[in-house]
């Protein structure tokens, strides 16, 4: 019996499932840099190389701090073209992908934090895996489509540097520290420290955030995820160990304290300052008291009572029938509102700080032309279904400080017939 298609698809053996580039890169640069390293050993190399080193590898942390991470993965901030440019140029020589490909996996990563199967880097898969196993490989993310990339695809310098990464990479990390190694006669050992050992450093910092900071340390705001704060891997990544910050990837900062090591938020004020950085976004001050509230009397006060953790869709606000709601979309147009469990809820001063971005909550929100269709009862509460569902883990599993946003903002307590 012939068999099915279905049936006789075998899936992918581990040998195909292997990124087999990826892999040739991270374990050449490993292996010469080692070789390297025994040939021109720190002693006998000059002062100005490892300065030169210390000085790439930090400026390349940077980048990805304040460039893929805050200014193009969560848009925390806005810059003008030529802020972004120089961000986009440098990040390029921390040797970890254009800004889309990065961009792309870190959103998938906040949407689905620990999901084994959705997040690119999840910790529940151990330590290795989240620090550097994923690299490793090709992997198909069915959930990749729900990602917003718009803003990646409108922007000219996001698609420059996604086409020419690989001259770009190459010419940063490599031949430019090579280069500035001929002016003290160090050609060679610029290439060691400050292109190889340096392009190392960079790719474990950051790999550090993945792993270290899902896996030890404090967890001041949320315990919802396996984020949380950790000072060693803070001083390694430019202020990216506060990693418990996950609940508001917005905020430009990584910790709003002044005592919290982040040097980056410092940086991005000083642009802001001198004016190549502006809009700089913020957690609102309610949310974050909120959230270490929440923590704090969790730990220390009623570890078991199940008000601080339960996800409800409570709220004091008044029922709204579908006609009511009909006239509220029809009374101001262009509002977004969202049919949430039993929650009506006008989203629209939020779409701005929505961390999945604005398209996401318009995709859902009630329309006008929903009224048009016959049993608009029945289309309200189909839509209301697929929202709740997606609000509830089909397309993020939010958090309790997203419950706590959207009861804030229901305008009806929605009653169907
Ligand atoms: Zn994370
Ligand atoms: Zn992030």
């Amino acid at each position: 019996m012939p068999a099915t298609s279905s049936s006789s698809a075998q899936p992918p053996s581990v040998l195909q499932q292997i990124w087999w580039s990826n892999a040739f890169v991270f374990l050449t640069v490993h292996a010469a840099a080692c070789v390297g390293v025994y040939y021109h050993p720190l002693s006998s190399t000059p002062r100005a190389t490892l300065i030169l080193a210390v000085v790439l590898w930090q400026a390349a942390c940077f980048s990805i701090t304040i460039g893929y991470h805050r200014l193009y993965s969560h848009r925390s901030f806005e810059a003008g073209q030529k802020t972004r440019a120089f961000l986009a140029v440098l990040g390029t020589s921390a040797f970890q992908g254009s800004i889309k490909w990065w961009v792309l996996r870190h959103r998938l990563h906040h949407r689905y934090t620990d999901d084994p199967v959705h997040d690119p880097y999840s910790a529940t898969r151990g330590l290795m895996w989240s620090h550097m196993g994923w690299i490793f490989f090709k992997h198909h993310y069915e959930r990749m489509k729900t990602i917003d990339r718009e803003d990646l695809e409108q922007d000219s310098i996001v698609r420059f540097q996604h086409q020419y990464y690989a001259v770009l990479a190459l010419s940063t990390a490599i031949v430019f520290p090579t280069l500035l190694g001929t002016l003290w006669n160090d050609a060679m050992g610029a290439l060691i420290w400050a292109g190889l050992v340096a392009r190392i450093a960079v790719w474990h910092c950051t790999f550090l955030v993945n792993s270290l900071a899902h896996w030890d340390g404090l967890q001041p705001y949320s315990d919802e995820n396996t984020s949380r704060v950790n000072l060693i891997v803070a001083v390694l990544t430019c202020g990216e160990g506060n990693h418990n910050y996950h609940a508001f990837p917005q905020d430009f900062r990584s910790d709003p304290s002044i005592f919290a090591w982040d040097p980056s938020k410092w940086i991005i004020l000083g642009l802001q300052r001198i004016g190549f950085a502006r809009d700089l976004r913020q957690a609102r001050e309610e949310d974050l008291s909120c959230a270490l509230w929440r923590m704090h009397f969790k730990t220390h006060v009623a570890p078991d009572d199940l008000i601080t953790t339960q996800k409800t869709f409570t709220a004091d606000v008044p029922p709204m029938t579908v006609a009511e709601i009909r006239a509220y979309v029809l009374r101001v147009q262009g509002r977004c509102i969202l049919a949430v469990d039993n929650l009506v809820v006008d989203v629209t001063e939020y779409l701005h700080d929505h961390p999945g971005g604005d398209a996401l909550l318009r995709k859902y929100s009630i329309k006008a032309k929903t009224f048009h269709e016959d049993q608009p009862d029945e289309r309200v509460k189909e839509l209301r279904d697929r929202t709740t569902a997606a609000f509830q883990g089909g397309i993020n599993k939010h958090t309790l400080a997203a419950y706590d946003r959207l009861k804030e903002l229901a305008v009806g307590c929605l009653v169907l017939y």
